[in-house]
């Protein structure tokens, strides 16, 4: 069995397995990684228990790159849905949890389309390192290698590949397998849970949109991106007019129904990466990704028409209708500086502005931000 994890195993894996070997056994607890495993620090994370928070103290060069963002400080039930989707979330909390339990090293490897539209598989080596510290060192492997083992191997060699894109294995300090993580079976279940209550978390419950927290960090990653890229993205600041007279007047049951029609309508207008979310109780912001501000103000026109056409019938007969009031912003105008731009929070803060002039000026329209909206804040946070 040895000879097999050996022949799967990522060399550098094992070189790292090797060297926590000598430093963990005397004392169970690694006090620098960094200098330890300087060699392999590229790609390595190292993550510490800091309240009741795991958060990543050290974030590899290499996942950097690969991913296009530094999570340092980054605590990891927040990572990016675009770095670690729902389905993978749930396995990777459990692998931490179990290698800090077990204090032993868990091995596995997963396959992921990356953003270029390239599928690698990668292997991680989940080290426990004391003092709630766990050290993760992983490798981009290449599995697509011909064979050149002896006859019999190959199969072995199929099988284990196989298995560590499945379940996590425990390997003991010399590289042998010594039991399965998780069942088959209990893994497709956690699959499946965790998947359900990622969607809890970042949906809001009554509309199903992006909730206010979710809705902040997607938006906050598109405009870092679009910053690196040097595009602009825009934000609009939606608030339904007069939403207190539809409770009033037919009640909140039917106000909630008119909040869902509104996120339907919504969601019609808008484009695919647009991002919706609900960010107050009839409030929505939408970040639309490229989109300069003439492109901007001609969704939200759209967006104002779709839901002037509305209608929420009402139980005693009749239809609801109701319309909305829309600000706009958009990052980066090519004047401003670096220093200058605009964070999520602020521009937002510029959209609100735009909207408090659209409903100054009689509800039912569009305004876009102007650079007196720019001048009046208090001041331009740095992204
Ligand atoms: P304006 O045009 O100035 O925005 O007027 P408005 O009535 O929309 O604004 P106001 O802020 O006075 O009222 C918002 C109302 O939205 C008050 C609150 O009861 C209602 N509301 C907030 N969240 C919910 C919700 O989840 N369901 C329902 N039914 N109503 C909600
Ligand atoms: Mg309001
Ligand atoms: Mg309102």
């Amino acid at each position: 069995m040895q000879d097999l994890v050996r022949e799967v195993m990522d060399p550098r894996l094992v070189e790292l397995l090797g060297i926590w070997r000598k430093a963990f056994y005397p004392r169970e607890t690694i006090e620098d990684p960094e200098r330890l495993f300087d060699r392999h620090i590229d790609h390595l994370l190292v993550i510490d228990i800091d309240g009741d928070k795991s958060r990543y103290v050290h974030y590899g060069r290499a996942f950097t790159e690969r991913f296009g963002t530094d999570l340092t400080g980054v605590v990891i039930d927040l990572l990016p849905s675009e770095i670690l989707p729902a389905e993978r979330r749930g396995m990777l909390a459990f692998e931490y949890t179990y290698a800090r339990r077990v204090r032993r090293p868990l091995w596995r490897s997963y396959t992921a389309e990356f953003a270029d539209g390239k599928t690698e598989t990668w292997q991680r080596l989940v080290l426990p390192a004391g003092k709630g510290r766990l050290v993760v060192g992983a490798y981009a492997v290449d599995v697509s290698a011909p064979a050149r083992r002896p006859e019999g191997m190959a199969a072995g060699v199929a099988l284990l590949r196989l298995l560590i894109e499945r379940v996590p294995v425990v390997v003991d300090a010399r590289g042998s397998i010594q039991e399965l993580a998780l069942s088959l079976e209990a893994f497709s279940d956690t699959r499946q849970q965790m998947a359900e209550l990622e969607e809890w978390a970042t949906l809001d419950a009554l509309t199903g949109v992006a909730n206010l927290r979710h809705f902040h960090h997607l938006a906050g990653l598109e405009l870092d991106h679009a910053y690196r890229m040097g595009r602009s993205v825009s934000v609009l600041a939606l608030d339904i007019d007069h939403f207190k007279r539809i409770n009033d007047n037919w009640g909140h049951a039917t106000g909630d129904e008119a909040l869902k029609a509104f996120a339907i309508a919504c969601r019609k207008a808008l484009r695919e990466p647009d991002i919706l979310g609900r960010v107050g109780g009839e409030e929505f912001a939408v970040a639309l990704p490229n989109t300069r501000t003439d492109e901007a103000q001609m969704i939200a026109e759209r967006l104002r028409r779709q839901v002037e056409a509305v209608s929420v019938p009402l139980s005693q007969g009749g239809a609801v209708s109701f319309t909305v009031s829309i600000g706009v912003a958009t990052s980066m105008p090519p004047a401003r500086t670096r220093a200058q731009r605009p964070n999520i929070r602020t521009l937002l803060a510029l959209a609100d502005a735009a909207l408090y002039r659209s409903k100054a000026g009689g509800r039912n329209c569009v305004n876009v931000a102007a650079d007196d909206d720019f001048a009046a804040l208090p001041q331009a946070a740095p992204v």
